[in-house]
């Protein structure tokens, strides 16, 4: 697959090639708050597949990087929060990237996967979600009872073993 997004605002774009690792639906408490409904949906690629452009970054209005720390600290548009170990389900630091015109959480760069990995929203698509359905439903048990999930999917209680 080959897609291009955006955020809100518009000062970030993303470019995404290569099939998605994983995608699936997450509906621990964390990304309900933070996506503001019963789920956040995302999408896992490998790093290499996965560029952004800042358009209020001197010099960089058309130019694609890489999500690495190096790119990050020299993006005026995005900050990083980084939920520590002791909170998250995998023990491991979370940081995550949002575009701080618009609020748009960017993409997620789990500590667990040593910047290999990089976990975006692929509602940030043109195509929007269609371009990435999930395929997995994670925290199950934190699932609203009114909501009664996804098609085709499969459901775990937690994490799948191994992710996360
Ligand atoms: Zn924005
Ligand atoms: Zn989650």
């Amino acid at each position: 697959m080959a897609e291009h997004g955006h955020c809100l605002c518009k000062n970030i774009e993303i470019s995404v090639s290569g099939q998605p690792l994983r995608a699936f639906l997450c509906y621990c408490p964390d990304c309900q708050r933070s996506a503001g409904g019963p789920c956040q949906a995302v999408a896992a690629f490998k790093a290499e597949d996965v560029t952004f452009l800042d358009r209020r970054r001197p010099g960089h209005a058309d130019k694609f990087v890489p999500f690495t720390n190096l790119e990050l600290n020299d993006s005026p548009s995005l900050t990083t929060y980084v939920i520590p170990g002791s909170e998250t389900a995998s023990g491991q630091a979370k940081p995550k990237v949002f575009c701080n015109g618009c609020g748009c959480t960017i993409a997620t760069v789990p500590a667990k996967w040593g910047g290999k990995v990089v976990v975006i929203r692929p509602n940030l698509f043109d195509q929007g979600l269609s371009a990435a359905p999930p395929k997995e439903e994670w925290f199950v048990k934190d699932r609203p009872s009114f909501v009664f999930g996804c098609m085709g999917t499969k459901v775990y209680d937690e994490i799948p073993d191994g992710a996360g």
